[in-house]
């Protein structure tokens, strides 16, 4: 399970490590997020609407799922078995208070937060990608705060440099303490 403050370049170090270990794979979330325009539904994200998302959790659709900035998150349950029914080893993108439980409810997970060099750095960045509405810049780099500070319950806290860098010293470490 992989954390990280937004725009700290989780997606980049993400699609590396599975571009580089193919026995890993990333679980596609269902938020009720609108959809930004350099995303597409199914792949990024399953876009819900606020009535589908209260259907699934009612349904218990969830293996998890968070508030995060006014919008929802939910890790599917049926995302995750299709790929650990086949052995695959499934990366959650997710914030920290999915990431919580998701570790109490499997301690074995290993749990990674990928921390900016800076939170001005992160600033710069959240502004230079150009997603993002005034409003929810400020939200981000607000919550960013808070992430950093619950971060410190991580099996690994790193530094995002260099992406190619960053994924490879995840690889190793998730490696080392589950091989
Ligand atoms: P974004 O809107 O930038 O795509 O995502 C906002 C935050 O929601 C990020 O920290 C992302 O990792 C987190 N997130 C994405 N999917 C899930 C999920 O399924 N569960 C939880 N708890 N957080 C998620």
């Amino acid at each position: 399970m992989l954390s990280g403050c937004s725009g700290v370049g989780k997606d980049t170090v993400v699609k590396e490590i599975v571009r580089i270990a193919p026995e890993f794979v990333i679980s596609v979330s269902a938020t009720t997020r609108k959809i930004r325009s350099n995303e597409k539904n199914g792949i990024d994200y399953h876009f819900l609407s606020a009535q589908d998302f209260d259907s699934a959790v009612s349904s218990n659709k969830f293996l998890e799922y968070a508030s995060y900035c006014g919008n929802r998150y939910g890790t599917l349950k049926n995302e995750v078995e299709k790929y650990t029914k086949k052995g695959r080893n499934v990366i959650l993108v997710i914030e920290v208070q999915g990431g919580k439980k998701v570790k109490k409810s499997r301690p074995d997970s290993v749990s990674v937060f990928i921390l900016p060099p800076s939170l001005h750095e992160l600033e710069n960045r959240l502004r230079s990608r150009g997603l993002d509405d005034e409003e929810s810049i400020i939200r981000r780099l607000k919550r960013a705060e808070f992430e950093i500070e619950e971060s410190k319950n991580y099996d690994l806290r790193i530094i995002n440099k260099n992406y190619a860098i960053c994924a490879q010293d995840i690889l190793e470490f998730i490696r080392e303490i589950a091989p």
